[in-house]
């Protein structure tokens, strides 16, 4: 690597940027590299999950229906198109009208769903003459019964699998957050990109714990690239907001000729000259084409931000923030979500777990 490319670059610091791959022996690596289990590509060791919207990730909420048995299964079709027609179920397409009887054994094949709880709401001793509109017969219905069915359509597998367990409902599957969700978004060889930029970021929490500060550290990532921006860490000594965080979006600016920290104190806090991130680093870069400030750039972060960070990282336009352990005044999953905030104009993927026990490891 051009170390003449780096700013701030210090002596001794050249390996927090340098890919493991060719650092794995090194004295400086070894020790933690026996501490922890397996080598610096242990990358079974840690599983990234995303951290959903709450809309995403909370229980299915239910709203009670009266449901009755169909008695004679030829008059199925047309109980459904009068019910349809006397109790749409509006807003609550999602649910499936008829469904099979869940009894062994039943006397009767299928159930209806007849209409919500709250459609009936003036009724009051309840049976199937009762529930039914003038003039539609309640030949072939047997006597009605609640049940619970999902007040919204589900979002994720989990939410599908529950909600279905009440009644049954139609899913369109997000493929993508169903693997998300099992922990497989990543393949091997993208989770050891991960990893790599994960240990810059304990690399320069470390720094930070040896200086007496916060041990939180950061990185900024081209990931179009694979290359670093900037490094940060925890620099609170110097001014209470200069959290890993923004220490790292301040430098990403000053990396495109603007921030305005004084960070010469801490030689692990660095940025990376634009005209190296480039794929053909001859290219001229011309600056007024570089992205507003994080657009298209990744984030890893030892520990879950804060809500101050967090709308930093809004504001500052990141893609997808990975972080390694969570934090009990968390906004990016634990006290909040930030990254999810439906009236926010700008919204990123987080995930959480990456190297988790080397992030969870430095505040012991
Ligand atoms: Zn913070």
């Amino acid at each position: 690597m051009d170390q003449k490319l780096w700013s701030r670059q210090a002596k001794g610091q050249s390996q927090i940027f340098s890919t493991y791959v060719e650092k794995e022996d090194s004295k400086t690596m070894e020790p933690q590299m026996k501490r922890w289990k397996g080598s610096a590509y242990d990358t079974d060791s840690w599983v990234a999950y995303p951290v959903l919207s709450d809309e995403q990730s909370q229980d299915i909420e239910l709203t009670d229906a009266f449901a009755a048995p169909i008695l004679n299964k030829r008059e199925t079709s047309r109980l459904v198109r009068e019910l349809n027609s006397a109790y749409p179920l509006n807003g609550l397409q999602h649910i499936k009208r008829v469904r099979a009887c869940r009894e062994k054994g039943g006397s009767y094949p299928l159930e209806v769903l007849v209409c919500l709880r709250s459609d009936a709401l003036h009724i009051q001793a309840v049976s199937i003459e009762c529930l039914l509109p003038p003039g539609m017969g309640s030949d072939g219905l047997g006597e009605p019964f609640i049940v619970k069915v999902p007040a919204r359509p589900p979002l994720t597998r989990p939410q599908f699998e529950q909600a279905s367990k009440h009644w049954p409902t139609s899913f369109h599957e997000d493929k993508r957050v169903t693997v998300a969700l099992r922990g497989e978004l990543f393949t091997p060889p993208q989770k050891a990109t991960m990893h790599t930029y994960m240990m810059s970021a304990v690399a320069a929490a470390q720094a930070a714990k040896k200086m007496g500060l916060e041990a939180v550290g950061a990185v900024v990532v081209n990931p179009s690239t694979e290359r670093i921006i900037a490094v940060g860490h925890d620099c609170r000594a110097n001014h209470p907001l200069h959290h890993a965080v923004m220490v790292c979006i301040d430098l990403v600016a000053q990396s495109q000729g603007g921030g305005c920290y004084s960070l010469d104190k801490y030689p692990a806090c660095r940025f990376m000259s634009p005209t190296f991130d480039t794929l053909d680093s001859t290219l001229d870069v011309d600056l007024k084409s570089q992205p507003y400030i994080c657009t298209g750039y990744d984030l890893y972060v030892t520990r879950e931000p804060c809500v101050m960070c967090a709308m930093a990282l809004v504001h500052s336009r990141i893609g997808r923030v990975f972080y390694g352990t969570t934090a009990a005044d968390g906004a990016l999953g634990t006290k909040f979500k930030v990254h999810s905030q439906k009236d926010l104009n700008h919204h990123f993927e987080v995930y959480r777990g990456v190297l988790s026990k080397q992030c969870e490891s430095l505040h012991e």
